[in-house]
């Protein structure tokens, strides 16, 4: 598997890290343990999409404990920001979010409401760039055509997006991949195939 990535762990070491990939790490808030996704640029920046600290405590991205001023004004606001990647991690483990998995893998990995990987094919580094990088500063246009949901329009979303070309909604139970509609670049042209949208 990629970077050797088991079922068990998906941690890699940052030297490890190229650009366009999707990246996780666990967070916490109230008590709540989340996976919180992003995108990979290079020069240990991630581009990822966060909700307004005005969302909540639940699932806002700045945290008490974070270090660097520039992120956290950057992530203030919520939308497609860019962040260092301490930042990003908050001290947690640099995991990678594997694609073209196998069927059963995705099932051994996917336990819970909390997805680590995909089946479905990543697309090349600079195509995933160039999506994350056109979203960048985009909250109420653009990818984030309603506010930041925990469920629906979330931080996996987007980078399953930028990976993809291809949207999904994440369900609490199942982690069935449906079909949400297309939400990037309004006027953009729109093709239909494998169970999801693609752009
Ligand atoms: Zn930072």
């Amino acid at each position: 598997m990629d970077r050797g990535v088991t079922v068990a762990s998906s941690v890699i070491y940052r030297f490890q890290l190229r650009p366009g990939d999707h990246i996780y790490s666990w967070r916490k808030r109230a008590g709540y343990l989340y996976a919180h996704h992003g995108i990979y640029e290079s020069d240990q920046k991630v581009i990822q999409y966060c909700s307004a600290v005005e969302d909540g405590p639940l699932f806002a991205s700045s945290s008490p404990t974070r270090p660097c001023r520039e992120c956290a004004e950057a992530e203030r606001k919520g939308g497609v920001v860019i962040s260092c990647l301490d930042c990003f991690l908050e001290g947690g483990n640099l995991c990678l979010f594997a694609y073209s998995v196998p069927l059963w893998f995705y099932t051994a990995s996917n336990i819970g409401h909390q997805l680590t990987c995909h089946t479905a094919r990543e697309d090349p580094p600079e195509e995933v760039l160039r999506r994350a990088n056109d979203l960048s500063g985009a909250y109420s246009a653009g990818f984030v055509s309603s506010k930041y949901n925990a469920l629906t329009n979330n931080c996996v979303d987007f980078a399953f997006y930028c990976k993809t070309g291809c949207r999904f909604a994440t369900y609490a139970v199942g982690q069935v991949v449906s079909e949400v509609g297309p939400v990037v670049a309004q006027g953009a042209s729109v093709l239909v195939h494998s169970g999801c949208v693609c752009m």
